[in-house]
């Protein structure tokens, strides 16, 4: 699938559309999901073009996936999620059910998370 420019989360990245930042640096950018699923919800995003995490471990650089998973990290610790634990989520495609076409890593926490899929 071919990446679009117009996704969501591209314009956030553009500043046309505001976004409750937590973190943000050269290549990622972390900010609060819209619609919460948990106390704290949160999503990393890249900061390049990647439709999904499939298309970010074949094609981005060695330097964004370590700075990628490095921010991911940092966010939980910051965000003290790590203490209590928390999940992390990629949806991925259709059946993955994945709403925005540009990489995110779910990050919930702040209660006990539940089953992690539902029969
Ligand atoms: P997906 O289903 O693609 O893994 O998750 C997309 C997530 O993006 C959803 O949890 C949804 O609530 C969130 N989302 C959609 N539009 C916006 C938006 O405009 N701002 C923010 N902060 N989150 C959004």
């Amino acid at each position: 699938m071919p990446y679009d420019d117009n996704n969501i989360f591209a314009r956030i990245l553009r500043g046309e559309i505001p976004a409750k930042k937590v973190y943000e640096d050269e290549c990622v950018l972390a900010f609060h999901d819209i619609g919460a699923k948990a106390p704290v919800h949160v999503l990393v995003i890249p900061k390049g073009k990647f439709v999904s995490i499939a298309d970010f471990g074949a094609n981005a650089s060695e330097p964004e996936i370590v700075g990628f998973y490095r921010a991911v990290s940092k966010v939980a610790h910051d965000l003290g999620l790590v203490e209590n634990g928390f999940r992390t989520i990629a949806n991925t495609g259709v059946n993955g059910g994945q709403e925005v076409p540009h990489f995110h890593v779910h990050l919930l926490g702040g209660k006990p998370m539940g089953a992690m899929v539902q029969d």
